[in-house]
């Protein structure tokens, strides 16, 4: 597959099948490859997220590290009193859409013949590099803030992955990590760039269930951005391609107990100072820096998009309101339907557009966590 990993701070790049999760200046790395559609073949191949290989960098005699993950259902959920189209992202096969960065991530890092790789995550996407790696035969170690939901350090150990819990916030594991990274490969899903080159399947997606059309908006919480620079590439790739003419409004929605993004937004910088320390139950994006924040700012300003907060009663009574219709997902993806809700009471949108949002993560991850989040309302 042609395509370059590129570095937007010094304007260096180097091949793509070369070991680097960033620039020897230090800057993250992206990926640059010229996407193909090619209609007939994509439709005949199952349903899944490979079929769109065409426009994954991975050769196409690469063997791939899968479990024929993909395709989730979208489906039309009334919320605040209109039709919103909810992709089913908390139906992958370790409960959260980050299994599409993993699945591609993990088989770069198979093909480059690497057998030990190191993480640190929130919980999904160590759950996730926990998960293919495995399935892969590549030893995996996953540092965790300490106060990571028990059912997501069940998972990572249950896969055979060396779990490493660090005191403190995300940042501290996050430096903790950094260490390890010196020694082993960086599988990141913040730094890395083949992780978003999974999670852009999304918007293909999204896409393809709607006819090959684009969204008029799409909401996505955000952390370090994962999914929603993913949906942005994606977009973009579908864009130029000339398969739908126009790239929806990206709308991302953090925990306003930890939203330096939606700060930046509001204030008008582009500088992202990290918030201040407070919990919040959307443990999946409370993320004080993101080390994309910027390029996040410019998908969404290049997008026409728009960053909003919600706040811990919100999430709660978004998590309540998800679950009393049978959705089972965690406090995170309640935290995206709450901005779903804030953003219709706060823009008018015509009737005719299409709204598409996402249950990012499963409920079963994070059973203690709802059901005490529940009980002290109750
Ligand atoms: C990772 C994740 C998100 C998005 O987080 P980013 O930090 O922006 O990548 C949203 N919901 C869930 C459940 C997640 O695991
Ligand atoms: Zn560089």
């Amino acid at each position: 597959m042609e395509g370059k990993l590129n570095c937007n701070g010094c304007g260096a790049s180097y091949p793509l099948d070369t070991p680097y999760w960033r620039c020897g200046c230090g800057h993250f790395l992206d990926i640059e490859i010229e996407a193909q559609f090619p209609r007939e073949k994509i439709l005949s191949r199952p349903p899944g997220m490979w079929r769109y290989r065409e426009a994954i960098p991975i050769g196409g005699n690469v063997p791939l590290v899968t479990f024929g993950e993909g395709f989730t259902p979208m489906l039309a959920i009334e919320i605040a009193g209109r039709t919103v189209l909810v992709k089913q992202e908390h139906l992958f096969p370790s409960g959260s859409y980050k299994d599409r960065g993993a699945s591609v991530l993990v088989t770069q890092i198979k093909h480059l013949g690497i057998s030990h790789v190191v993480e640190d995550s929130s919980g999904n996407a160590g759950a996730a590099m926990a998960t293919y790696c495995a399935n892969a035969g590549i030893e995996c170690d996953i540092y965790v803030p300490a106060s990571t939901s028990e059912g997501k350090l069940a998972q990572v150990q249950a896969m055979g992955a060396r779990l490493y819990k660090i005191p403190g916030s995300r940042e501290d594991t996050a430096t903790a990590v950094m260490a390890a990274a010196n020694i082993f490969y960086y599988a990141s899903h913040t730094w890395n760039p083949f992780f978003f080159q999974g999670t852009k399947t999304f918007a293909f997606e999204v896409c393809e269930q709607m006819g090959w059309q684009a969204p008029d908006a799409v909401i996505l919480a955000v952390g370090n951005g994962s999914l929603l620079l993913g949906a942005y590439m994606g977009f973009s790739e579908l864009f130029k391609a000339g398969i739908i003419s126009r790239l929806p409004r990206l709308i991302g929605v953090q925990a306003a107990n930890c939203a330096p993004l939606a700060t930046a937004w509001q204030e008008n910088r582009d500088d992202i100072q990290a918030s201040a320390q407070q919990e919040t139950y959307a443990e999946g994006i409370a993320i004080r820096t993101p080390l994309r924040g910027k390029q996040i700012l410019e998908a969404i300003r290049q997008t026409r998009g728009t960053l909003l907060t919600v706040s811990e009663p919100e999430i709660r009574e978004s998590l309540e309101h998800m679950c009393r219709k049978g959705f089972y997902i965690e406090p995170t993806s309640a935290a995206t339907i709450a901005g779903v809700k804030k953003f219709l009471e706060q823009n008018f949108i015509e009737n005719q557009q299409n709204l598409v949002t996402v249950f990012s993560g499963h409920g079963l991850k994070t059973g203690g966590k709802i059901a005490r989040m529940l009980e002290k309302h109750a």
